[in-house]
């Protein structure tokens, strides 16, 4: 692999990883807005619980199947993990940051 190739993955990653950071704010700041207009109704009017509760199980499940697309290596498409500065891929081993 060449100087380019590190280049090209190193700037796909990034891509990825800044998605992934994006995606995580995203989510935590749609529980917890479900949260507080569960506990406010008096502000965004009542809704009943399942209704919040379905609104956070189709949050999340939309969460984990973004990650599921998005969190990947760029060379091989294996799955990342838990770590959001990974610097190896731990299939391929390619150097990503
Ligand atoms: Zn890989």
């Amino acid at each position: 692999m060449n100087r380019d190739d590190d280049i090209r993955i190193a700037q796909e990653f990034r891509k990825r990883q800044n998605r992934q950071i994006l995606a995580v704010a995203i989510a935590l700041f749609l529980v917890l807005f479900a949260g507080v207009v569960h506990k406010r109704p008096d502000i965004f009017g009542a809704f009943s619980s399942s209704v919040l509760f379905g609104v956070q199980a189709v949050f999340i499940a939309a969460f984990i199947g973004f990650t599921a697309m998005n969190w990947r290596c760029p060379v091989c498409r294996n799955h990342l993990g838990g770590d959001i500065n990974r610097r190896l891929c731990s299939k391929c081993g390619t150097r990503l940051q």
